[in-house]
């Protein structure tokens, strides 16, 4: 990974002036691992205040995602610190199903489970396949979220979608002649049965979140690989550019006005070409979450 520490040697923090160990490379920042993570909870206290904010003492699910588990856990820790001193609960929690996984390792969830506020899930899901395509795993994501969130009690959900994650959704959708596929690229709140799923990484470039995750320590795998999400060449192209992932924004977000008429998915909230399930969670077919506690030791 670009940028990730090792080679700044004695470089110094641009905010404190402590150890860098991190060059963002789109505004040219040298960062301590501490204002990494609290220059990203800025981002999404910024991001959640758009739907609504965090209200005291409200739970928030934050799934270790089939998309990006890793950038799950980093967002879970920028979420924490974002809400410090308002008693939010940070539901982690870990989705695995038949002949599949989403691994953290042990120590890691030792880690998160201690910080307190934390509570960590095993989620089971019944699916009849994996998603294959980077849009079908982001509505899978939203999609059994939103189950679990309900069975939590929590009102809300944090998604790990990185600002680079959304641009590759736009293309991918209009290279595809598929329009509803731009609900995926979308930084507002997709709303599933009264529970709110958020992009709480929206303004943040991908490197950044991965950044967080690898100066932590954070962990995680899972069934589905970036490269086989997306289109190859399209990946090798944007993946890691920021200076490719902000100007978008405003470009979706026009395109998307076009279709705010478009129905939605019941189970994930994506735009449907069809009313009813749209043709993604037709195809991985959720039946069922099952939420149970997860013990880290
Ligand atoms: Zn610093
Ligand atoms: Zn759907």
């Amino acid at each position: 990974m670009r940028g990730t520490g090792l080679a700044l040697g004695e470089a110094r923090c641009s905010v404190c002036g402590r150890r860098a160990v991190y060059k963002r490379a789109y505004s040219g920042e040298l960062l301590c691992g501490r204002c990494l993570l609290r220059a990203l909870a800025r981002s999404v206290k910024r991001q959640a205040s758009r739907s609504g904010g965090f209200r005291p003492r409200m739970g928030v699910v934050v799934p270790a995602a089939l998309e990006a588990p890793h950038l799950g856990l980093a967002l879970a820790m920028a979420l924490h610190e974002a809400t410090r001193g308002l008693d939010v609960t940070v539901h982690i929690v870990v989705p695995e199903g038949r002949g599949w996984a989403v691994e953290v390792p042990r120590e890691v969830l030792a880690r998160l489970a201690g910080m307190g506020r934390v509570r960590l899930w095993r989620a089971r899901l019944q699916l009849r396949r994996l998603p294959s395509t980077l849009r079908a795993c982001i509505r899978l994501d939203r999609a059994w979220s939103a189950l679990a969130a309900r069975q939590l009690g929590a009102g809300a959900v944090g998604l790990p979608v990185t600002r680079t994650t959304a641009t590759l959704a736009a293309v991918d959708a209009l290279l595809r002649g598929e329009p509803w596929g731009l609900s995926e690229a979308l930084e507002e709140s997709v709303y599933i049965g009264g529970i709110a799923v958020a992009p709480l990484f929206y303004s943040v470039e991908g490197e950044a979140a991965s950044a967080l995750a690898a100066v932590e320590g954070l962990k995680a795998w899972g069934p589905c690989k970036p490269e086989s999400l997306s289109w190859g060449p399209l990946m090798s192209v944007l993946h890691g550019r920021p200076e490719l992932e902000f100007s978008p924004a405003k470009a979706i977000g026009l395109l998307a006005g076009q279709l705010r008429g478009m129905p939605r998915c019941r189970l994930c909230g994506g735009y449907t070409p069809r009313p009813g399930v749209c043709p993604d969670c037709a195809g991985v077919g959720l039946e069922a979450v099952e939420v149970e506690p997860l013990h880290e030791a």
